[in-house]
């Protein structure tokens, strides 16, 4: 079944502004909120509205959908991803709701935790562009980028704790991992557990918080990185490296990934594999053929054979001087166009040959 448009979802126009997108989540989230509406599909309904809310609530996952649709948005975001930094918690105090949501952890485990694998927490990937000349892309090279990420804290090697402190028994939950609440309401007694926010679950927190990273167990670093560039890479190629994006606190970091651009040539044009450039040769060399050397991307020259009689704006292809080709084997060719040259300033004696070349040739047309 295809899901359904976002905005539809939660009543909205496209150009709906952020406040108007947030006062129809809320309209609606008291509607379908389990703890108001105990109708099977209220449920379904909730995890909907808020799915379409938590991408509409951020400018980046809605441009993104306002470019692509669903694919975009599935194919950047996990379902976790999703959620991420949306702040639930506020709507729901101001509905009244107060149930200990805190973040969209908590709205995950409560009401999506039994349908998708929570799992651990993969660290955000990293997008870095860099420049290079067609030059390296012709050969390849390894390159060093200083990359800024979140990286476990080596202090408390990630754990949060002031070395030499351990943990103890989380006040919140009074160790016992999760909050009961009981509320009276119109219905009835309702009955909520859920997991503590203090601990998330484990019952037990850090004694003293590391002073480096202040219990996050992470810390900013710029990271030197090599990265080698293939032989033929092309304009906007993305190369992955595994596991070198954002560290997170208890899953895989995230990937980064760099975004190869190519600076124009002065000499050469790329069109796939092949190479474009142009050749100056004077009127008597086309009229009377000969052969040229034309420059090469490797810096190297290769020979190119102009009949008699060629015209100007002629193309010659030299075999296998384009560039190396990405996928699969061999080189590109390298395409040559022939301009004639006209000379601007001429000898007395270039002059004469010129006059006397004029006439005969005059005669003849
Ligand atoms: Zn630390
Ligand atoms: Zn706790």
């Amino acid at each position: 079944m295809p899901k359904k448009d976002y905005y539809e979802i939660l009543g909205v126009s496209r150009n709906a502004t952020k406040e108007e997108i947030k006062r129809a989540y809320r309209r609606l989230a008291l509607k379908y909120h389990p703890d108001r509406n105990k109708s099977p599909e209220a449920e379904e309904k909730f995890k909907e509205i808020s799915e379409a809310y938590a991408v509409l609530s951020d400018d980046e996952k809605r441009r993104q959908y306002d470019l692509y649709g669903h694919a975009g948005i599935d194919e950047k975001y996990s379902k976790e991803d999703l959620f991420r930094g949306v702040d639930f918690g506020e709507i729901f105090r101001d509905l009244g709701f107060d149930i200990g949501f805190r973040d969209f952890e908590d709205i995950f485990e409560h009401f999506f935790g039994h349908k998708f694998d929570y799992g651990k927490r993969r660290g955000a990937d990293i997008r870095y562009d860099v420049e290079i000349s067609l030059e390296d892309a012709y050969y390849g090279r390894t390159i060093e980028v200083n990359v800024p990420r979140m990286e476990k804290c080596d202090r408390c090697n990630g754990s949060g704790a002031e070395p030499g402190t351990g943990l103890r028994k989380c006040p919140y939950c009074n160790g016992t991992g999760h909050i009961d609440r009981i509320q009276r309401t119109a219905f009835g007694i309702l009955r909520q557990i859920t997991t503590c926010t203090k601990c998330n679950g484990s019952g037990m927190v850090i004694e003293k918080p590391c002073s480096l990273c202040k219990g996050r167990g992470l810390v900013q670093k710029t990271r030197t990185i090599e990265v080698k560039i293939p032989k033929g890479v092309e304009d906007g190629t993305r190369l992955r490296l595994h596991g070198q994006g954002e560290a997170t606190g208890n899953g895989e970091p995230g990937d980064l990934y760099i975004v190869v651009h190519i600076k124009p040539h002065p000499k050469f044009r790329r069109e796939g594999d092949d190479l474009y450039t142009v050749k100056k040769v004077s009127f008597p060399d086309v009229a009377l053929g000969t052969t040229v050397k034309v420059k090469t991307i490797d810096g190297d020259y290769a020979n190119l054979k102009i009949p008699p009689g060629t015209q100007n704006g002629s193309i010659f292809r030299i075999k296998g001087k384009g560039m190396p080709r990405l996928r699969g084997y061999g080189y590109g060719d390298l395409f040559v166009k022939v301009e004639v040259d006209v000379p601007k300033k001429l000898s007395r004696r270039a002059k004469k040959l010129l006059q006397e070349l004029r006439e005969e040739l005059n005669d003849r047309i």
